[in-house]
């Protein structure tokens, strides 16, 4: 088997034995890869140990038949410690990520631009204040759903492709259809047709967070009101446009993480 080396984040472990685990990581040159973690769990082993939410050198063992490669070596690059103001939140926004990331990753399929894209999540979710928490990670999932080609079509109905600033009413409240994956005019609204309704002011800031960069996401501090609509509604998205189930787990840590995490005086 060749040996490689690429940075890499843990974003799963399968225990299956006392000393040993399947380890699935996001890398940047394989993407998603899941690999045998030999004597990984001993604490004594002689080699780098692999830590969740850091980013390290791996080396591995690829595999050219069916069988798993295997973890050979780690080296510490950056460990994100989340010890600043907030650290319960910063963990469950982290580990939040590394469960979308695994749900959606495609496995074996290199994205480096996706992999620079996450490191820097990783470090921003480190050292933000907390207030930008939510809006930091709504654009994460935003920025991950459309590189993974599950884009939301906030701006334009689904139906007419009319904008929604000059469809919907001023001050009103704005329609998302998850099933129809985008927003709703009131004249292509159906009878019985579910639709989670954010406010205007809400909605803008969606579409903002939709296409600014993670530096910009954390000068916009979302309401509590807001950012659990928001999740509500990109959760929803993505049990109907991925064809994941609703009662993943990480949609459920989500539902945790919104009834517990993001109150003003909160984490
Ligand atoms: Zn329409």
């Amino acid at each position: 088997m060749p040996l490689e080396k690429s940075d890499a984040f843990m974003l799963k472990a399968f225990n299956w034995s006392e000393s040993s685990r399947t380890v699935i990581f996001f890398t940047r040159e394989f993407g998603k890869l899941a690999l045998v973690d030999k004597g990984g769990r001993r604490v004594s082993g002689k080699r780098g140990r692999l830590m969740p939410f850091a980013r390290m050198e791996l080396t591995f063992h690829i595999s050219e038949k069916s069988s798993r490669g295997y973890v050979s070596d780690s080296d510490l690059l950056e460990l994100y410690e989340f010890q600043l103001e907030g650290s319960l939140g910063r963990l469950a926004y982290a580990s939040a990520a590394c469960e979308l990331l695994n749900l959606l990753l495609p496995e074996g399929e290199p994205l480096p631009s996706l992999f620079t894209y996450t490191t820097s999540f990783f470090e921003k979710t480190n050292s933000v204040d907390r207030r930008s928490l939510p809006a930091l990670f709504v654009t994460f999932f935003l920025r991950l759903l459309s590189q993974l080609g599950y884009h939301p079509s906030l701006g334009y109905c689904i139906g007419c492709g009319l904008s929604w600033e000059e469809s919907s009413p001023d001050n009103g409240t704005v329609a998302f259809s998850p099933e129809r994956g985008g927003y709703v005019c009131p004249s292509c609204q159906r009878v019985a047709e579910y639709y989670i309704w954010l406010s205007s002011g809400g909605y803008r800031l969606l579409t903002r967070l939709q296409t600014c960069s993670l530096d910009e996401a954390s000068l916009m501090p979302i309401g509590y009101q807001d950012c659990s609509l928001m999740l509500d509604l990109l959760t929803r998205f993505l049990s109907y446009q991925a064809g994941v189930s609703g009662d993943l787990k990480s949609l459920e840590f989500l539902e945790k993480l919104k009834n517990s995490q993001l109150g003003p005086d909160k984490g």
